[in-house]
């Protein structure tokens, strides 16, 4: 800072003995071979003058102290060639990537001479990636870094080999000769900085503006090759800027004005390409309009010339209502008022930069955002609203115009008691902000005047929280402030709309769309305009956040992206039920299911866009990789461009069940009929449950009972409208249901066990059925809804397996050891028959007494459990509506198809709790 201000004062001493005669022109000046800097090269001074040469801008015009005596003459001789401004003047700019190549370079210049406006005026940035390497320089050169000198050399070779494609003849020459002198001044320069260990801002600025100045000339000569009249206009000796404390400048349009009418004066020319980016102080010492200004440039000229329309050209179609690499389904805008761009660029939405709006919205001048590589689309209007804008079609256009981001953003939260009612706090604590130098990007303060919370750039939190620790020292020790509190690692996500203002509901939506991501809010800002809201979340929940927002006001879709766990039997019936309904989903109700992976316990396979479901049995085997659980979950959730995650745990294990607590915690929705989890540990049960009713992250197991019966779901809608449930009893497991629907008469037990065995429709080791675990834990499921606090232990169970066989090796062995104990069942089934009675195997659940219990029980034969048929289950709920008769559900409830179906439906509730139509 120090060494800069004194180099300026330095040279307004210096620039009264240089100034140039006023008939020199900055035309001459660079196809001299000295350069623009080099009629300072006579002073023999200090190092400081030295310094000098650069730091001062040789301009055309006499400098201030002499203005008075340049401006009569001048003023005279332009009474003769005025200025021509207005609507016959179009002004364009091409971003770099346009004149990345030479080949590019050829095609901007065909797009200007095929523009048949009367004048073009042509701002240009510098070939792409060029600023990039430049400031890379002057890092390697501060940094001491020797290899700066091989980088320099290859920005010569970029733009030598670049002008040996395009140019020829006197133009190649004399632009070849202009950039190795350029070159050598650069290399003077950084080994300057070198030296010092040290680049100073204007030293940066003169080495960075090359890139324009090259690029400027390059394409001047390529339309002049074309047969016409161009002259390229090095900027810095016509705009004039005024830097401001916050790494920005301020133009100052009547200077520029003035600059601009002596400089057409001198290079009268209906097609003038000039250099973006790059500026004069009104000492005329070079500057920049900061990174990204060529936007900005071209904004200032436009109004400058009060031209018919600013067109920027550059690589997307036009201004996307939210960062194209960020949100691939993000949808082009055909037009912006002005305070939306404004809003959009504003809050990181780089295709503009942000103060290119101002200078061209006091006059009206639309700009265009068009792309180079598109010459089809017609691009982004920006402009006043239209009266069809404000009224007529509007309805059916969303009021939300676009989402923008900013990363590396820290809050400051300042709290405390002391603050409220105290006038001049906020003055205090931004006058401290303002002291560091740094850029407050946005405020929230509470009501209570409790806390004012503000975020910056995070590489100016640490100053910004010293400055407010010292400056509020007493009001700390004194316990009037509670804390100056830092929250780093967040970003600001925006949402722009003008329409918002007038729309209610506006924010609601935004706010469930986050919530539904699960993504907490640091902080909120609404401007009084009404033009943007303002969030703060944290860095890694950014993209998602902004992903959630632009799909709830862009996309009609409900879109979920879903990991399935464990393709057997009942998950790979699941993924063919998909396979088969995605279309309809898609086409009818709009929800689109993606899944993004699928885990076995060995193997998984993973899609960034959505796994094939006509051939994933193939998919596999052909590109399964080892399976790790880690790595599964990050990439189904990690995935950025969906929304919503939901996982599908179609395993009997409870290791991945034990998963779901953090998942949920992820904002991670999972749907399971694996029963593990709701019948595992009550501690880990009421945590999970705690956690789903806290967030909004759901948690569907409906299949957990009866299968795709909807058990769970009735339970749920007789609690929440207010039913109490007395008792719950029922055939819970569909294979004790057909052992019992077929023991009766003479058949003997161990038979009918081994026909269910042989159909089908027992586990492997029939034992895991008639033990009763799985109905015990059934049991156990529904008491847990219905309120009761039990452990699987607490449930009284009745084995069916005879206790010396509960130890024997195999199923098999079982199997064969199984009819020496029919004697004793056979005797219950006779005693029953003899009482008109059945038997079955009943799950209950007594909520009165408040227990559980697991038997095999007797019914008359009139009584609906006796009427079942197959492995069918059925379930009865008694509850003070339904005393008398109870509730009856029945049907099915075993087998993969009607699982997974009832799987299915759990996900289809989900897309809509998440806002897919009913
Ligand atoms: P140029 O060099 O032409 O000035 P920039 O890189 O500065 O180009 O700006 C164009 C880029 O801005 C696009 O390639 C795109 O990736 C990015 N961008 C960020 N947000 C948006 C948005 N909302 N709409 C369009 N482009 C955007
Ligand atoms: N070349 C400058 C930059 O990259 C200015 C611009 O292209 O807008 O920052
Ligand atoms: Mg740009």
């Amino acid at each position: 800072m120090a060494l800069s201000s004194s180099i300026s004062s330095s040279l307004c001493k210096l620039s009264s003995q240089n100034a140039l005669s006023p008939d020199s022109n900055s035309n001459k000046i660079f196809n001299s071979r000295c350069g623009p800097f080099s009629s300072l090269h006579q002073f023999p001074i200090c190092k400081m003058g030295y310094v000098c040469q650069w730091g001062r801008r040789k301009s055309s015009y006499t400098p201030l102290i002499s203005a008075s005596v340049m401006d009569v003459s001048l003023d005279k001789s332009m009474e003769k060639v005025q200025l021509p401004k207005g609507d016959n003047w179009s002004v364009h700019k091409f971003g770099g990537t346009c004149v990345g190549t030479s080949e590019r370079i050829k095609n901007v210049a065909e797009i200007i001479v095929k523009d048949d406006s009367e004048r073009k005026l042509v701002v240009v940035s510098a070939m792409s990636k060029m600023t990039d390497m430049m400031y890379d320089l002057i890092y390697k050169a501060q940094s001491r870094d020797d290899s700066y000198i091989s980088a320099v050399d290859a920005v010569l070779e970029k733009h030598r080999l670049t002008a040996l494609d395009l140019l020829d003849g006197d133009d190649l020459a004399s632009f070849l000769s202009r950039l190795h002198h350029d070159i050598n001044e650069i290399k003077e320069m950084l080994r300057a900085i070198y030296i010092a260990g040290h680049a100073s801002e204007l030293f940066s600025d003169i080495i960075v503006g090359h890139g324009e100045l090259w690029s400027a000339q390059m394409l001047s000569s390529v339309v002049r090759k074309k047969g016409i009249d161009c002259k390229w206009m090095d900027t810095r000796d016509v705009l004039i800027v005024n830097p401001t404390s916050a790494n920005q400048v301020d133009p100052d349009f009547v200077e520029s004005e003035m600059r601009l009418e002596k400089w057409f004066f001198q290079n009268p020319s209906k097609t003038i390409v000039a250099t973006g980016f790059i500026a004069s102080t009104p000492q005329n010492i070079p500057t920049t309009l900061k990174r990204d200004g060529s936007d900005f440039s071209a904004a200032i000229m436009g109004a400058l010339f009060r031209a018919r329309q600013v067109t920027i050209w550059t690589d997307v179609d036009g201004v996307y209502s939210a960062d194209p690499r960020k949100v691939t389904e993000a949808v082009i805008l055909n037009q912006l008022s002005y305070q939306e761009a404004w809003e959009m660029s504003y809050f990181g939405a780089n295709v503009l930069h942000p103060r290119t709006i101002i200078p061209v919205m006091q006059y009206g001048i639309p700009i265009v955002i068009r792309n180079i590589f598109n010459l089809s689309a017609p691009g982004t209007m920006i402009c006043r609203p239209s009266v069809d804008e404000n009224e007529g079609n509007q309805r059916l256009e969303s009021p939300v115009k676009g989402f923008a981001t900013i990363d590396n953003v820290a809050l400051i939260n300042v709290e405390g008691t002391g603050m409220a009612g105290v006038p001049g706090t906020a003055s205090a604590i931004f006058s401290a902000v303002k002291d560091v130098g740094a850029n407050v990007i946005m405020i929230s303060q509470a009501s209570s005047e409790h806390s004012v919370c503000f975020a910056v750039p995070e590489k100016e939190v640490e100053a910004v929280a010293e400055a407010l620790q010292s400056r509020f020292r007493q009001a700390l020790d004194a316990g009037r402030l509670s804390q100056v509190a830092v929250v780093p690692n967040c970003s600001i996500l925006a949402t722009v709309g003008q329409r918002m203002a007038s729309t209610p509901g506006v924010s609601a939506s935004l706010f469930s769309a986050l919530a539904k991501a699960n993504i907490n809010i640091r902080a909120i800002a609404q401007g009084c305009s009404e033009y943007n809201i303002t969030v703060v979340v944290k860095r890694e929940d950014c993209i998602r956040a902004l992903k959630a927002v632009h799909s709830r006001f862009y996309l009609s879709r409900t879109t979920i992206a879903m990991g399935i766990i464990g393709p057997g039997l009942i998950g790979g019936t699941l993924l063919d039920q998909l396979r088969d309904q995605a279309a309809v989903l898609k086409e009818d109700f709009n929800i689109d299911l993606r899944v993004m992976g699928i885990t076995g316990s060995r193997t998984m396979l993973l899609s960034d866009s959505g796994i094939d479901l006509s051939r994933w049995r193939e998919l596999i085997k052909e590109k399964g990789e080892v399976g790790d659980m880690h790595k599964f979950v990050n990439h189904v959730h990690g995935n950025h461009f969906i929304p919503n995650t939901a996982l599908v745990d179609c395993t009997a294990d409870s290791n991945v069940a034990s998963h779901y607590h953090e998942w949920l915690r992820k904002g991670i929705h999972v749907i399971t009929p694996n029963k593990k989890a709701n019948s595992g540990p009550l501690d880990q049960y009421l945590k999970l449950r705690a956690l789903q009713r806290q967030s909004y992250t759901h948690y569907f197991y409906e299949a957990t009972v009866g299968a795709g019966l909807p058990i769970i779901s009735t339970l749920r809608g007789l609690l929440e409208t207010g039913d109490k449930i007395l008792r719950i009893e029922g055939i819970f497991s569909g294979t004790l249901s057909y052992i019992f629907n077929n023991f009766k008469g003479t058949r003997r037990f161990s038979e009918v066990v081994m026909e269910a065995k042989q159909a089908g429709y027992t586990e492997p080791d029939p034992r895991d059925d008639l033990s009763g675990t799985d109905v015990a834990r059934k049991v156990i499921i529904l008491a847990r809804e219905s309120g009761l606090k039990l452990e699987l232990a607490d449930t009284p169970v009745q084995s069916l397996v005879p206790e010396p066989l509960r130890a024997t090796a195999s199923a098999d062995e079982f199997m064969q050891q199984l009819p020496q104990y029919d004697i004793d069942l056979a005797k219950q089934l006779q005693d029953a028959e003899d009482a008109g009675e059945v038997l079955r195997y009943v799950g209950v659940v007594d909520v009165v007494n408040k227990k559980g219990l697991v038997e095999l029980r007797r019914y008359k034969n009139d009584h609906p459990f006796a009427q079942l048929s197959g492995s069918d289950n059925i379930i009865a709920f008694t509850t003070a509506r339904y005393k008398n008769q109870p509730l009856i559900v029945r049907g099915p409830g075993a087998g993969a198809q009607v699982t997974a179906g009832g799987i299915f439906s759990d996900v289809l509730r989900l897309a809509s709790y998440l806002g897919a139509p009913s």
